[in-house]
């Protein structure tokens, strides 16, 4: 009968267990806007086990406590409460799953992220497809992955930039977020070398004042060639200078849900948004705020706030279902931290990745960078 196939699923949640890993920053010192310094990133990762034994892997690794209103304490908090409501639901299921989910805490979509992705891997693994395939089958689009320059002196910031394109990266995300007149020279620097067929965006994460964008922008030599991310902290703000400059810009911290993503289509707010799965709460969400871009004619920039090798699987996965036209980018998460918590066919060649072909996300974990659990729910 159909209502028992609906209440009895052969497939059931039956353990959630919780690692913990800090995934030191490779860089040193990281800078952005506002006088924010990031050394290490604490990982929250998720193993998913069915009752037929299939394990699904999931990873939420925020930027630290100040980038957006997630931090690790609270991913790990969030599932705490979440994770007993899944015991016994069929992980197929993701929109139930993500139900189940939203009923049990309202918003933290950074602590449902990793048990969403999770599910979406015991999906592809029950199948024997990859997670690309299901969320609307994968393009033959050879993914460009981009940079992440964080802030700092405009001749090390060119530097960063010329050592990532040797790498073979086409795509920059340049961090400003002070001075005008600083702001405007990292800017005119990180540019100098810009080379055919490369993409720069310039990223404020929520920096500016209106005033003090406008003051950069009249500063900077004329004809360079980038998109303006996250300017202000505020949609006020960002509005307003919306209103005041032709300068393609680009919504990411304010970009976090179905309503805010509508809202910035509503008010033609922008020309594209970052995609963060961690930030809109794992790849049932993002695939729906992957499909309102797409309807609305924006790029994406397919990321994650930050995170090791389970994080960036996921976003090459959904990064692999969108258009080459509307394909901005995926994050290369990984070149910004030293540990590797998994392995799989995710080789970077000359700039650009594929997924793997390989059931689910691709990946298998390294249980011994993962340790003990650090919590179990069944
Ligand atoms: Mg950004």
């Amino acid at each position: 009968m159909a209502s028992d196939s609906i209440e009895m699923s052969d497939l059931q949640i039956s353990r959630i267990d919780v690692f913990q890993v800090d995934l030191p920053y490779s860089g040193g010192v990281y800078h952005l806007s506002g006088g924010r310094e990031y050394t290490s990133f604490d990982a929250t990762i998720v193993r998913i086990t069915t009752n037929n034994g299939l394990e699904g892997w999931g990873e939420s690794t925020p930027f630290g406590s100040t980038y957006i209103a997630a931090h690790a304490l609270g991913v790990r908090a969030g599932i705490a409460e979440i994770a007993p409501k899944l015991i016994g639901l069929d992980p197929r299921r993701v929109d139930r799953i993500n139900e189940a989910m939203d009923m049990a805490l309202i918003g933290h979509e950074h602590a449902k992220t990793a048990l969403d992705v999770a599910c979406w891997d015991i999906f592809g693994k029950s199948v024997g497809l990859p997670v690309c395939e299901l969320l609307g089958g994968r393009t033959d689009v050879q993914m460009p992955v981009i940079s992440s320059i964080h802030m700092g002196e405009p001749e090390a910031m060119r530097q960063r930039v010329a050592e990532h394109r040797a790498k073979g990266y086409k795509a920059h995300s340049v961090k400003i977020g002070g001075e005008p007149m600083d702001d405007a020279a990292r800017v005119t620097a990180a540019l100098a070398d810009k080379q055919p067929g490369e993409f720069f965006i310039v990223d404020a994460n929520g920096g500016l004042s209106v005033e003090t964008a406008l003051r950069m922008l009249r500063l900077l030599p004329p004809g360079l060639d980038f998109v303006l991310e996250a300017p202000c902290p505020t949609w006020r703000e960002c509005m307003s200078l919306r209103r005041r400059t032709d300068v393609p810009i680009i919504f990411d911290e304010l970009a976090t849900n179905d309503a805010s993503i509508v809202q910035i289509v509503a008010d033609d707010g922008a020309e594209g948004i970052g995609l963060k799965i961690s930030k809109n709460g794992g790849l049932t969400k993002g695939r729906r705020h992957r499909d309102i871009c797409i309807a609305a004619g924006y790029t994406v920039s397919v990321q994650e706030t930050t995170g090791s090798d389970i994080a960036f699987a996921a976003i090459v996965h959904l990064g692999q279902t969108v258009p080459e036209r509307y394909l901005r980018c995926v994050l290369e998460s990984r070149d910004v931290v030293t540990v590797k918590t998994a392995d799989g066919a995710f080789d970077v060649k000359d700039g650009r990745i594929s997924a793997p072909r390989e059931p689910g996300l691709g990946i298998r974990p390294r249980l011994n960078v993962l340790g003990e659990p650090v919590a179990s729910y069944f």
